[in-house]
């Protein structure tokens, strides 16, 4: 797996790629802007490896603490952190709940001190109006976050893959090699355990025989002394 740095410099090092290439798309400065910008913070603080104590999550601050039961309900480099659109989808709803939360309790102190009265109806009216309104904004910028973990989720694959090419050639590319060499590293570790434990029972019943033999002897030799 390449290093924090190393995720970093591709981030940095793509920036100008992505940034050309959403404004000859769009045309547009402000979409290009958000793109670019969810491209940033994608790469290097709302990336696939918030699911361990990275560069990324060290990136938040004070507000760290926010990705440890993320962190706690998946593995690192799981499906669901590093995979395309999942990945991106799943963190953004996790901080979109987070921080409806922290707003909601915001607003529910604010209009206990009387300093601003509201209706939920009204104000969840309100959001889904913005969200409607600003679509394109959203999708550009959900855009530019996803890119940017693909940016570090294609690096991890690429750099595991030409690991595994140099340990076991072309084999090693291959899936199904993969789950083979797995099922039978299993099964023959399954296959050693079996055999441990005959092999303990086979000792035991000899133990068993000869001390049994043993006492036989020994009758037999009393019996016979008498
Ligand atoms: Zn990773």
């Amino acid at each position: 797996m390449p290093s924090g740095q190393t995720h970093d410099r591709i981030t940095i090092w793509a920036l100008p790629f992505i940034t050309g290439i959403a404004l000859w798309q769009t045309r547009n400065g402000n979409l290009t802007l958000l793109v670019a910008g969810g491209f940033l913070f994608g790469g290097l603080m709302f990336g696939p490896d918030l699911d361990i104590y990275s560069r990324q999550y060290q990136r938040w601050g004070w507000f760290r603490f926010i990705w440890l039961p993320y962190q706690k309900s998946l593995r690192h480099r799981s499906f669901l952190s590093h995979g395309p659109i999942i990945g991106t989808t799943l963190r953004v709803l996790y901080l979109c709940i987070l921080l409806g939360i922290a707003i909601a309790i915001c607003l529910v102190l604010a209009e206990l001190l009387g300093l601003i009265g509201f209706t939920w109806e009204e104000l969840g009216s309100q959001v889904q109006r913005s969200f409607i309104v600003y679509a394109i904004e959203c999708w550009s910028l959900f855009l530019g976050m996803e890119l940017g973990a693909m940016s570090h989720s294609v690096s991890d694959w690429t750099n595991s893959a030409y690991k595994r090419f140099r340990k076991q050639g072309v084999r090693g590319l291959l899936p199904r090699g993969k789950m083979k060499k797995r099922k039978a590293s299993s099964s023959t570790t399954r296959r050693r355990k079996l055999q441990a434990k005959p092999k303990r029972t086979r000792s035991s019943v000899n133990k068993t025989k000869s001390s049994k033999s043993s006492l036989k002897k020994n009758i037999s030799n009393k019996n016979s002394k008498k």
